[in-house]
């Protein structure tokens, strides 16, 4: 822990006084604009892929960036997005993916998930991208890639199953949009959920 609790007397001494009056603000302030879902990738950093500022984002990070559908019962995944939704009203959701993801080339790959159950369990909620990117994958693309798009879509796709989320998609107050992060150039292409050819997003 030694190099946490460094960052830690760092960040006091050398960060926070550069934004007290941002950090004295956010105090009593939690109005973020975007529900920002990604993976636990230690290498997929929103705030520092967005170049966002404390108190813009709100941030789920799954094992996969997977969004489990809607359905009875404790969930935290759902919890976070229904109160992004209805109380902190953010206007926009992204879900984000990445090539290079462990848990996409788990799948794809078909690794032996026997020593880790509940991982095994927990990416079952990819299993209608795997069907599909199983389906479409072109050799050009590869079948870890197109996991990772197909992936994105599907989880967009449980989001909006959602009752928080399906309320403001009918009202038109919140935009879903999809990523893949690419980790060596750092960029972003932009998953169109209908299936067409993916355009960089910045
Ligand atoms: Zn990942």
């Amino acid at each position: 822990m030694q190099d946490l609790t460094e960052g830690v007397a760092r960040f006091q001494r050398d960060v926070h006084p550069a934004k007290a009056e941002l950090f004295a603000h956010l105090a009593t302030t939690h109005r973020p604009t975007t529900l920002f879902i990604g993976c636990s990738d230690a290498r997929v950093v929103p705030e520092l892929i967005t170049q966002s500022e404390p108190g813009e984002l709100f941030v789920i990070r799954t094992a996969g960036n997977l969004v489990p559908a809607h359905a009875p019962g404790p969930d935290a995944v759902a919890a976070g997005i229904e109160y992004a939704v209805a109380v902190l009203g953010v206007r926009g959701i992204v879900v984000c993916g990445h090539f290079s993801c462990g848990a996409m080339t788990a799948l794809a790959e078909r690794h032996d998930l026997t020593a880790t159950p509940a991982v095994a369990d927990w990416l079952r909620h990819a299993d209608a991208a795997r069907a599909r990117a199983s389906a479409s994958a072109s050799a050009a693309e590869g079948e870890v890639s197109a996991l990772v798009r197909e992936n994105v879509r599907a989880q967009l796709a449980n989001l909006a199953t959602h009752p928080s989320v399906a309320r403001a998609l009918a009202q038109h107050t919140l935009t879903l949009s999809g990523w893949v992060y690419d980790i060596p150039t750092g960029t972003v292409e932009e998953v169109d959920p209908a299936g067409r050819p993916p355009v960089p997003a910045g």
